[in-house]
């Protein structure tokens, strides 16, 4: 079983799951080891009712606890989900050097001023125009920033599109998506595979298949694996799929990290 680096818990704005029932759903799948990631989107008051600012110091501490309480029988690792904004990158860059944590996942989810998951990012403008700003706008961030260890759901805005992925192609966006890629790897960033859009019904991980192994000819070797669960359920989501989707985009290993440091795991 994948070990899930992408896991929500009631210290995140939109979860109210305690950790341990985390913990537990992950014993219970047999996984080895998981991270917490819950989220950090400093600097998204203005564009939000939910308060996705973390609290840092309750936090750490808390799942620390639990790491104690569980050892032995799950190894638990300490990331967080770092919402990527070039508005707050003094913030940022003055924020994760001295953060104890074992991983960083770098996310988009506000774009000009919008939460995407909100319809009035979609107004005035065309699907594929919506789309192509979100990628846009994150090939800057990866580009100015690197506060993070892997780039989250790359293609996550098309969970909330209007028309969801049912008109959406990669190739209309490899000019962007392209150098995205290149980019994690030229700066030794992972990219993560998000097994949420299964539980969207998008039919894929996020970003999709072809991203994936374009990636990996490109030469990318840094690739973590997380269900972005908020709840117990939807924690390991897809994984046993997932391992066989990944192989056959031609990666014999996946990546975890500890301490910030990527460690290669062969995918069974
Ligand atoms: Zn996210
Ligand atoms: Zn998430």
């Amino acid at each position: 079983m994948l070990s899930d680096y992408h896991i929500h818990t009631c210290f995140s704005g939109d979860s109210q799951t305690p950790p341990e029932e985390q913990v537990k759903a992950a014993a219970a799948l047999g996984m080895e080891e998981i991270c917490f990631t819950d989220h950090h989107d400093y600097g998204s008051k203005d564009m939000t009712r939910i308060d996705f600012t973390l609290d840092i110091p309750a936090y750490l501490p808390a799942i620390r606890a639990l790491k104690e309480q569980y050892e032995g029988r799950i190894r638990i690792f300490t990331g967080i989900e770092l919402g990527l904004m070039l508005r707050e990158q003094d913030y940022l860059k003055a924020l994760t050097p001295n953060l104890k944590v074992d991983y960083i996942i770098g996310s988009s989810h506000f774009v000009d001023g919008y939460d995407v998951y909100d319809r009035a990012y979609y107004a005035g403008r065309t699907e594929k125009e919506a789309y192509r700003r979100y990628f846009e706008a994150t090939l800057e961030r990866i580009t100015a920033l690197d506060c993070f260890d892997s780039l989250g759901h790359l293609d996550y805005i098309v969970r909330y599109g209007p028309n969801k992925n049912r008109d959406y192609c990669p190739d209309d966006y490899l000019d962007i998506i392209e150098p995205i890629l290149r980019t994690l790897i030229k700066k030794g960033k992972a990219l993560e595979c998000n097994t949420a859009g299964f539980k969207h019904g998008l039919g894929h991980p996020h970003p999709q298949e072809e991203i994936l192994t374009l990636y990996r000819n490109l030469g990318g070797e840094l690739l973590t694996v997380g269900s972005d669960s908020h709840r117990p359920q939807e924690l390991g989501t897809a994984f046993s799929q997932t391992a066989g989707l990944l192989q056959a985009c031609g990666f014999r290993y996946y990546t975890v990290f500890h301490e910030r440091k990527p460690e290669f795991v062969k995918i069974r």
